[in-house]
C-alpha cells in the first residue's frame, strides 16, 4: 500500500494550468525525487501535498485518507509531513531548541522537558548538540539548513518534503545537508525532494520523476531516467543540467 498517493492532479493559477494531471505514488521507505527545470511544478506539487495549494482536481491520499477532502482537518494532515523548503525558514528571534521544540508543545502538546530531551537527541544525531542554545544567525548556511530538516523531524512525520534545501547554499555548505539526507534514507524515512543535485538524486532516489510544464512526462528508476531515458525531452533536460 502506498503512503501518498497523487491521483490525477491539477491546479491552475490564473487560468494558468501549472498542474496537468499529475501521478504518483510513494511507497513507505521510498524515496521520490521531482526534477525539472524551474518552473515546471515542482512546488506547487509539494505544497498540494501540505495542502498549502487546493487542488482544482483529482484526489491526494495519505495513508489511505483523502487529504485534499475539504472536510479534512489540514493541521492534522500538516501533523503527519514535515516540509523544508530552500530558504531557511527558521524563526530568528528563538534559540535553535526553541525553534525545534515549538511545534510539538504548541502543536502536539508535548511536555517542554519531553520535547527538548527529543529536541536534544536529533540535534545530536546530526552533529548539531552544541547549537541548541544558538540563534539562527549563529549558524552557517548548512547548519541552519540542518536544524530545519531537524525541526521538521521533530514532529515524527510519516513523510518528509524537501523543496531545494540546498539551493541558497554556497558549493561547500551543499555536502553536509545531502549527508543528512542520506542518514535521513538510511533511517527509513519516506521522502519527496524536489533538486537540482542531479548526482546527489541519482544516488538516492528510488524513483525520479521528470517534469516538464506541470506534466509528468517520465518516472523509473534513476539508473533508467539517467541512463537510457524514454522521452527526448529528459534527455534533452539532463543533457543541459549534467
Ligand atoms: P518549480 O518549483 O518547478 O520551479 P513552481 O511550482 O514554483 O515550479 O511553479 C510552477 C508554475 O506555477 C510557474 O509558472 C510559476 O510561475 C507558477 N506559480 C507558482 N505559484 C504561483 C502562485 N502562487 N501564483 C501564480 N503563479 C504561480
Ligand atoms: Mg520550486
Amino acid at each position: 500500500m502506498s503512503l501518498l498517493s497523487i491521483d490525477g492532479v491539477w491546479k491552475e493559477f490564473r487560468g494558468h494550468s501549472v498542474l496537468r494531471g499529475i501521478d504518483l505514488e510513494v511507497r513507505p521507505h521510498e524515496v521520490v525525487s521531482l526534477i525539472g527545470a524551474s518552473g515546471s511544478g515542482k512546488s506547487t506539487l509539494l505544497r498540494c501535498v501540505n495542502l498549502l495549494e487546493t487542488v482544482d482536481d483529482g484526489a491526494i491520499y495519505l495513508d489511505g485518507e483523502e487529504i485534499t477532502d475539504p472536510r479534512v482537518d489540514v493541521d492534522d494532515v500538516r501533523r503527519r509531513l514535515g516540509i523544508v523548503f530552500q530558504a531557511f525558514n527558521l524563526f530568528p528571534h528563538m534559540t535553535v531548541l526553541d525553534n525545534i521544540t515549538l511545534a510539538p508543545r504548541r502543536v502536539h502538546g508535548v511536555a517542554k522537558a519531553e520535547a527538548e530531551e527529543q529536541a536534544g537527541e536529533l540535534l545530536a544525531r546530526f552533529g548539531l548538540a552544541d547549537k541548541a542554545r544558538s540563534y539562527p544567525d549563529q549558524l552557517s548556511g548548512g547548519q541552519q539548513q540542518r536544524v530545519a530538516i531537524v525541526r521538521a523531524l521533530a514532529t515524527k512525520p510519516r513523510l518528509m518534503l524537501l523543496d531545494e534545501v540546498t539551493s541558497a547554499l554556497d558549493p561547500v555548505l551543499v555536502v553536509e545537508v545531502l549527508q543528512v539526507i542520506r542518514e535521513l534514507k538510511e533511517s527509513g524515512m519516506t521522502m519527496i525532494l524536489a533538486t537540482h543535485e542531479m548526482g546527489f538524486c541519482r544516488d538516492i532516489s528510488d524513483t525520479v520523476c521528470f517534469l516538464e510544464g506541470g506534466v509528468m512526462l517520465e518516472k523509473g528508476p534513476p539508473e533508467k531516467i539517467f541512463t537510457d531515458p524514454e522521452h527526448a525531452h529528459t534527455r534533452e533536460f539532463l543533457r543541459a543540467v549534467l
